[in-house]
């Protein structure tokens, strides 16, 4: 498996430095044959070549199969005509990734609120609330005047079609039940689609049970009763916010892993963003990236049919659920390890079978 790997701003070359030592300690036991290559992305781009990113990663990307992606600083890039464009929009949009699986689950060695749950949040990715990824040219995001601004949300029902699919597929390997979370009482047209291409989806699964939430309520559900919940399918900026809140809820947002998927290739990449107030400090949880590399051998071992590498990518579950009754993380989860030494004392877990 040959990968991309492009660090990112803030906390991301110190997460993703942890994260090749657990994929490489992973590829050793498992004899994955794991290929690693090293590019930039964000800022560090930007000052080298120009530009956060550029087009020559695409083909790189596609010549490989797949990219493990830092978080980076979108929040300083807003002007793509010098250049500031947000790496991930760039890379989901232009390989199609349109499916962002974001699980979240506790750990019976890390106390939380809440009762155990384990849940995925399964989020369309190419279109929606998200203005910069829904024009062929130009951006959806508006300033008709100084103080009038306008964006465009845009919904397909090939994207609806294809975003339940990937969400009741999962059901039928999970707990075989699928929540819509929409808002469709008020975004009566965009959201009324979503729900119709989910229920003629659902029709094709009729052992998957299905529900519906009105995403204002989702919130309150989710914060009483996170058990109940399997799979959850939403549009784009819904899945974004309601995937931070139920990392959160598991223990940290720096346990939240995602990987985003299309039809042939994936990009693992962390639910949260570039973190710069706690950045340089080595005190990052780096599991949010390392299980986003789990959920990308995942991936590519069910695709490719290798066993080889769903069998990696448990073993480094479970070697994360291991380090939480061992103390061997971050501050964040009540440890007193540093992101490195995280990383390197999971690798050793890995190592050590
Ligand atoms: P950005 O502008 O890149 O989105 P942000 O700080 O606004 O950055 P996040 O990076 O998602 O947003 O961070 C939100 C909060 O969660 C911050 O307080 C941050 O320190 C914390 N956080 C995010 N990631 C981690 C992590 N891996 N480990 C520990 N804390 C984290």
């Amino acid at each position: 498996m040959r990968l991309l790997v492009l660090p990112g701003d803030g906390i991301g070359p110190e997460i993703t430095a942890a994260t090749v030592a657990v994929l490489e300690a992973a590829s050793q036991r498992f004899g994955l044959g794991l290929e690693l290559t090293h590019d930039i992305v964000g800022h560090a781009s930007l000052k080298q070549y120009g530009a956060t990113v550029r087009p020559e990663l695409l083909t790189m990307a596609r010549e490989r199969d797949g990219v493990v992606l830092g978080p980076a600083a979108t929040f300083d890039f807003k002007d793509e005509a010098k250049g500031e464009i947000n790496p991930s929009m760039y890379l989901r949009k232009n390989l199609d990734l349109f499916a962002n699986i974001r699980p979240a689950r506790t750990y019976p060695g890390l106390p939380t609120r809440f009762p155990p749950f384990d849940l995925v949040v399964v989020r369309e990715n190419t279109e929606g609330f998200y203005a910069d990824r829904n024009m062929a040219q130009g951006n959806g995001e508006i300033l008709v005047t100084e103080d009038v601004s306008i964006a465009m949300r845009r919904i397909t029902r090939q994207c609806c079609a294809r975003i339940a699919r990937a969400a009741f597929e999962l059901a039928e390997r999970r707990g075989k039940h699928v929540t819509i979370v929409h808002k469709a009482n008020v975004l009566k047209i965009g959201d009324g689609m979503f729900i119709e291409e989910c229920r003629k989806v659902a029709a094709e699964h009729p052992g998957v049970t299905v529900d519906d939430i009105i995403v204002d309520a989702m919130m309150a559900h989710v914060v009483r009763a996170p058990d109940r919940f399997d799979v959850v399918v939403t549009t784009n900026m819904f899945g974004d916010i309601l995937s931070d809140l139920t990392a959160e809820m598991s223990g940290s947002l720096g346990l939240g892993g995602s990987v985003n998927a299309g039809t042939d290739y994936a990009m693992a990449q962390a639910a949260h963003g570039s973190a710069p107030d706690i950045a340089g400090r080595d005190i990052a949880n780096p599991f949010s990236l390392i299980l986003s590399g789990a959920l990308l051998l995942d991936w590519h071992g069910r695709r490719r049919h290798l066993p080889a590498f769903e069998q990696a990518a448990r073993a480094i579950e479970t070697a994360v659920e291991q380090a939480f009754g061992a103390g061997e993380v971050t501050a964040d989860v009540g440890g007193k390890l540093g992101t490195r030494k995280t990383g390197e004392a999971l690798a050793a877990r890995l190592l050590a079978g």
